[in-house]
C-alpha cells in the first residue's frame, strides 16, 4: 500500500472505531491527512504503526458525576478525562463544563492537544476533560458541589506527574480553586503542580488568565511580520467574550489595533471606537451577564443577533469561541472583506471548508494548536514554578510566554518549508507536533 493509501486505511479506522465522534474525526483527519510528505520521508513511522497508536488514547475515563442543587434536587452529570497521549510528558490539557460536552469532543480536543503541547517544546503530554455540566445560571454554591463530587472521582487519576488538569469553556480560576481545594482534602496533600490555572495567591502562575488570548496575538503579529505588516491601526474582530478573547482584545489594543466586534451565543456587538475592554469584562466576568448589556451602556454599538460577527470587515479575525463556529459562509464574508490574517485562538473554531477557502485566497492562517499554545504552554511555565516553589513576575513570565510563541511559529514556518511551503502553518504545525511525539514514541518501544 503506498503512503495515502495507510493514511486512509488509518482515518477510516478511526472513523471506525469510533462511531459517531464527529468532531473527533475532523480534527483526526486533519491531521493524518497532512502527514504524506513526512510519513514518506520516514516510511518507519508506519512500520511502527505510530499513526494507528496515535489515534487510540492511552486511557478514556467515563464517570457519573451526581450532585445536590439549591432546591434540593439531586441531579446527574456525565464526567470525562481523556488522557490521550504521555510521550512527552504528564497528560496535560483543559476541562471543559458545557451541556454539548460528550465523548467525541473531549476526544477531539485531546487529540488536538498532543500535538498543541509539543509545539511548545516544553515536557506536556496531551490529555482532556470536561463534564455535560451547565454552569449557567447555577449559583457559585452549585458550581462548588459539582467541582467537588466531579473531583471526588476523578482524584485518583491525578497527580503533579501523571495527569495535570486546567480550564478551558466554563472552568476557570473559581472552578479550579474549589477543584484543587476538594483534591487537597482528599489526598492531604498541597500539590500545587496538579491543577494549573490557580489564582496567584496560591501557587499560580502570572500571566496564566491572559497567556491564551495574548499568546494567539503575539502569533497573529509573527505571521502578520512576514509579509511587512503589523497590528497598528488595523480592524480586528475577535469572537468569543470569554477569558481568551478578552485577553486577545487587551493585546491587540496595546499593540495598535481596534477589536471593533465581539460576540456571545446569543449574538454580537459591534463598537466603532473599540470594545471598552473593562465594560466587557465587568459584564463578563462580573456580572456574567449577556453581551446584550454592552449595547445598553455604550449608546454607539450596536448588537444584534441576526447575522455574525465575521461579517463585520476587518484586517485580522482572531476566532476565540468554540469549535466549526467559522464556517465556510463566513471565510467567504472575510475574504470578500479582504482579511489579511486569521488565527484561532479556540480550538478548531474554522470548519475544514472554511480553512481551504481561506488558505486558497492566500490569507494567512493560524491554526489553533499553534496559535493558542500560548495558555498551556504557560500552564507549563506554572508547573515548574510549583516544582521549583519559585514565583515568577509577571514581566518574566510573559517575556517567557512571548518567546515560546515566536518559537512556535518559527518551528511552524521551517517546517512547513521543508515539507511544502512556508505559508502553510496547517502542515507545519502537524508535522512539527507529530515529529516530536513520534520521536519520543519510537525511544520508548511498543507502548
Ligand atoms: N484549555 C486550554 C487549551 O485548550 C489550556 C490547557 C492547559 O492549560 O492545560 O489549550
Amino acid at each position: 500500500m503506498d503512503v495515502s493509501a495507510r493514511i486512509e486505511a488509518v482515518y477510516a479506522q478511526v472513523v471506525d472505531r469510533n462511531a459517531g465522534e464527529a468532531e473527533f474525526h475532523q480534527a483526526a483527519r486533519e491531521v493524518v491527512q497532512s502527514l504524506g510528505p513526512v510519513l514518506t520521508a520516514h516510511p518507519e513511522y508506519l512500520d511502527s504503526r505510530i499513526l494507528e497508536r496515535l489515534c487510540e488514547p492511552e486511557r478514556q475515563i467515563i464517570f457519573r458525576v451526581p450532585w445536590v442543587d439549591d432546591q434540593g434536587n439531586i441531579q446527574v452529570n456525565r464526567g470525562f478525562r481523556v488522557e490521550f497521549n504521555s510521550a512527552l510528558g504528564p497528560y496535560k490539557g483543559g476541562l471543559r463544563f458545557h451541556p454539548s460536552v460528550n465523548l467525541g469532543i473531549v476526544k477531539f480536543l485531546g487529540f488536538e492537544q498532543i500535538f498543541k503541547n509539543a509545539l511548545t517544546g516544553l515536557s506536556i503530554g496531551g490529555g482532556k476533560g470536561g463534564a455535560d455540566f451547565d454552569p449557567k445560571g447555577r449559583s457559585a454554591a452549585e458550581v462548588m458541589r459539582f467541582c467537588q463530587s466531579f473531583m471526588t472521582e476523578l482524584h485518583r487519576h491525578l497527580g503533579e506527574h501523571t495527569d495535570v488538569p486546567a480550564g478551558d469553556i466554563g472552568v476557570g480560576g473559581r472552578e479550579i480553586g474549589y477543584l484543587f481545594g476538594q483534591y487537597k482534602r482528599l489526598t492531604n496533600r498541597f500539590e500545587a503542580g496538579v491543577l494549573t490555572g490557580k489564582h496567584t495567591g496560591w501557587g499560580g502562575s502570572h500571566a496564566r488568565t491572559e497567556a491564551t488570548g495574548y499568546g494567539t496575538v503575539h502569533f497573529a503579529e509573527e505571521m502578520l511580520r512576514t509579509r511587512g505588516k503589523d497590528f497598528d491601526g488595523r480592524r480586528v474582530i475577535v469572537s468569543g467574550s470569554g477569558n481568551v478573547a478578552v485577553y486577545a482584545i487587551e493585546k491587540v489594543h496595546a499593540l495598535g489595533g481596534r477589536v471593533v466586534a465581539c460576540s456571545d451565543s446569543a449574538g454580537y456587538v459591534v463598537d466603532e471606537d473599540g470594545i471598552d475592554l473593562e465594560l466587557l469584562k465587568e459584564i463578563k466576568e462580573v456580572r456574567r451577564a449577556r453581551l446584550s448589556a454592552y449595547a445598553e451602556v455604550r449608546p454607539r454599538a450596536t448588537h444584534s443577533e441576526r447575522g455574525s460577527v465575521f461579517d463585520v470587515p476587518c484586517d485580522v479575525a482572531l476566532p476565540c469561541a468554540t469549535q466549526n463556529e467559522l464556517t465556510e459562509h463566513h471565510a467567504v464574508a472575510l475574504v470578500k472583506n479582504s482579511v489579511l490574517a486569521v488565527a484561532e485562538g479556540a480550538n478548531m473554531p474554522c470548519t475544514p471548508a472554511a480553512v481551504d477557502i481561506l488558505r486558497e485566497a492566500d490569507v494567512l492562517f493560524g491554526p489553533g494548536k499553534a496559535a493558542n499554545a500560548g495558555g498551556v504552554a504557560t500552564s507549563a511555565l506554572e508547573m515548574q514554578q510549583n516544582a521549583s516553589r519559585d514565583r515568577w513576575t509577571f514581566e518574566q513570565t510573559a517575556s517567557r510566554l512571548a518567546s515560546v510563541m515566536t518559537e512556535v511559529h518559527e518551528l511552524c514556518r521551517t517546517t512547513a518549508a521543508r515539507f511544502g511551503s512556508p505559508d502553510d502553518y496547517v502542515l507545519g504545525a502537524n508535522v512539527a507536533g507529530f515529529l516530536r511525539v513520534a520521536e519520543a514514541m519510537e525511544a520508548h518501544g511498543v507502548i
